[in-house]
């Protein structure tokens, strides 16, 4: 049977896990949900902050090797929001995707990029890597497709002419902003730590 490393991957969300656990498949690491209780507070100004916070706490709660993400869209033309703000930026994601298409409705610079930030930390919280993966595109004039989450359906990918909710799973793991990290993150695990 093989032998799995086992590290805790720092969110509540099962989706996000299985998405992770795709990206890895055949890498010699599994992830697993931290325990019960897992409930950071993000009140850090960028991406890597955030991400470092919540890997310590996974690590403070499961004391085993921990790795968080922080990502979110960041559009040129309005000086890099919602940014790390993207989860709070209106109260739901239809209303959130409303909101920025209105606030662009006159702005030709439609330039954006998707940002994700990693931290791996060992048992203890002491940091022994971070990555950052970025997808960059533009936010289009409406929606579509259906696939994916959050921003997904206003962001046309660069060189692919689609939106990222047009994309299959795969496709997107492949080229969106968390893919790329983790991808550079399990490269550092295979190299350092198995
Ligand atoms: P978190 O890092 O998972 O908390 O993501 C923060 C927010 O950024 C999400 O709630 C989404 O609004 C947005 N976001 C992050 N990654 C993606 C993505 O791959 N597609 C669409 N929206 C995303």
């Amino acid at each position: 049977m093989e032998n799995k490393i086992k590290i805790v991957f720092a969110t509540g969300n099962s989706h996000k896990l299985q998405e992770v656990n795709e990206i890895a498949y055949g890498s010699g690491i599994e992830f697993i949900l931290p325990p019960a209780g897992f409930n950071p507070a993000e009140i850090g100004v960028t991406f890597e902050e955030n991400s470092l916070i919540k890997a310590k706490e996974a690590s403070k709660i499961s004391n085993m090797m921990s790795l968080a993400d922080d990502s979110g869209l960041c559009v040129e033309a309005l000086n890099g929001a919602p940014g790390i703000h993207s989860a709070r930026y209106e109260q739901t994601p239809q209303k959130r995707i409303d909101k920025l298409l209105y606030n662009l409705s006159h702005i030709d610079n439609r330039k954006a990029k998707f940002v994700c930030a990693m931290t791996l930390v060992d048992k203890d919280g002491n940091v022994l890597n971070t990555e950052i993966g970025e997808c960059h595109g533009e936010i289009s004039k409406s929606q579509s497709g259906t696939n994916g989450f959050g921003y997904d359906p206003i962001f046309i990918v660069d060189n692919y002419g689609i939106t990222m909710a047009q994309m299959s799973e795969e496709l997107k793991n492949k080229i969106s902003h968390r893919g790329i990290a983790l991808s550079k993150m399990i490269k550092f695990i295979q190299k350092s730590l198995l």
